[in-house]
């Protein structure tokens, strides 16, 4: 529960559950009830001002209005792919940018949030870890992302149901396991009915491998998780992302293995793999990959390595990516490759944070940090 009362700001109300506001309406001897109304009017009608809550009486929506408001994060800049892709380069309420992307297909409508804006965790082939860590993005935050996103679909296509967010991926920038106090009241707004409603497989959380914050993400909420691997050995992983060092591939799949058997059916665990030309695209790569991920119930995704400027990882040929993924189904696994979207505005993986490199206002207590103060 947010601390309504303590806070000398306005608290922004976009990122609270429906128990943070059953729990404020009884605080404040109001009907519980007028929690489900309220939401949807927020996340269903995307209101602006408390005014517009026709339903409710004048004394609850003053009241709200003068302890809170309903503000979305600002979109600067629309870019368009010539796929369809959309990227928003975003502000945040503290005036630092990141990226929301949106990814039309056939069947669905993904939407790419973001969770941090930069990240602390320095992956050597992502453009987001070489801007280092700014500042955790809010409940609220989040969630207007998606409100920003759906408000601004509806206006591009006002009578096209199809054009909508079906899925959503925490798959922009920053690691959201380092950011569960926000991210797990996103994920039940996400969730709700009286939210976005989104099934919990259309919902992915992406994590570099937090090991202790794997097993809160398995108590606290029930959507899809994936797994940044990358190689297939410590030696290898250690080299890529240096938060392997302390949370080695053992007990990163140990902590998928709970993960998954946590859930009825055990869940399956999304293992994504960039793939980086003569580093961790083998023959050999593929086979110890097989090898380590055979007690998982799994789907590996293969990303071929997106470039940004200053990189020194190639992105494989398609003949290569196509032979590793053969010598994974050969195995028995169930794999896919990304395809590339929306090139033509750098919204791909790990590309999201490219152009913002000077723009946004790094926090320099963050920009060294010591894996070993890393908490969840
Ligand atoms: N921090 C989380 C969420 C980011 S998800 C995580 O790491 O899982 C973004 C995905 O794209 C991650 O799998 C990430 O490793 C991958 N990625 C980052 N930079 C990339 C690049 N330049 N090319 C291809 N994939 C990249
Ligand atoms: Fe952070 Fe994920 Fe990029 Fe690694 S891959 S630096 S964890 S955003």
């Amino acid at each position: 529960m947010i601390d309504v009362s303590l806070s000398h700001e306005k608290t922004n109300f976009l990122g609270f559950t429906e128990r943070d506001w059953i729990q404020l309406l009884d605080e404040r001897g109001y009907k519980k009830f007028h929690a489900g109304q309220i939401m949807k009017w927020i996340h269903h009608r995307f209101i602006s001002d408390f005014s517009e809550m026709s339903d409710i009486g004048m004394n609850l929506r003053d009241h709200l209005s003068i302890i809170g408001n309903l503000k979305e994060p600002l979109v600067k800049e629309e870019f368009v792919s010539t796929d369809g892709t959309r990227k928003w380069l975003i502000e945040s309420f503290s005036g630092k940018l990141f990226e929301l992307v949106y990814i039309p297909e056939k069947s669905r409508g993904t939407l790419c949030v973001s969770s941090q804006v930069g990240c602390a965790l320095k992956c050597d082939f992502c453009s987001t870890g070489k801007l280092g860590f700014s500042n955790n993005l809010t409940a609220a935050e989040i969630v207007g992302q998606i409100r920003v996103a759906m408000r601004r679909l509806a206006e591009i296509f006002p009578n096209n149901k199809r054009r909508g967010v079906s899925n959503i991926v925490f798959m922009g920038m920053g690691e959201p396991l380092l950011n569960l106090p926000n991210v797990l009241p996103a994920l039940e707004v996400i969730r709700s009915d009286l939210g976005y409603g989104i099934s919990k497989r259309r919902v992915t959380v992406s994590t570099s491998g937090i090991v202790p914050a794997i097993g809160v993400l398995a108590d606290k909420a029930d959507v899809s998780l994936a797994i940044s691997l990358h190689a297939p050995n410590d030696r290898l992983r250690d080299r890529l992302m240096p938060l392997n060092r302390k949370y080695p591939i053992s007990l990163l799949l140990d902590a998928c293995r709970a993960y998954s058997e946590k859930f009825p059916q055990k869940k399956e665990i999304f293992v994504e793999y960039t793939l980086l030309e003569g580093v961790n695209d083998g023959y050999e790569h593929a086979k110890e990959l097989a090898s380590i991920l055979k007690d998982l119930r799994c789907k590996i995704n293969l990303i071929p390595f997106n470039p940004f400027a200053g990189s020194t990882f190639k992105q494989p040929s398609l003949r290569r990516v196509r032979e590793f993924q053969s010598a994974l189904v050969a195995n028995g696994y169930s794999v896919t490759v990304r395809a590339t979207r929306g090139n033509d505005i750098a919204a791909a993986c790990g590309q999201l944070a490219g152009r913002l490199v000077d723009q946004t206002n790094r926090n320099p207590k963050y920009r060294e940090i010591d894996l070993k103060n890393i908490q969840v």
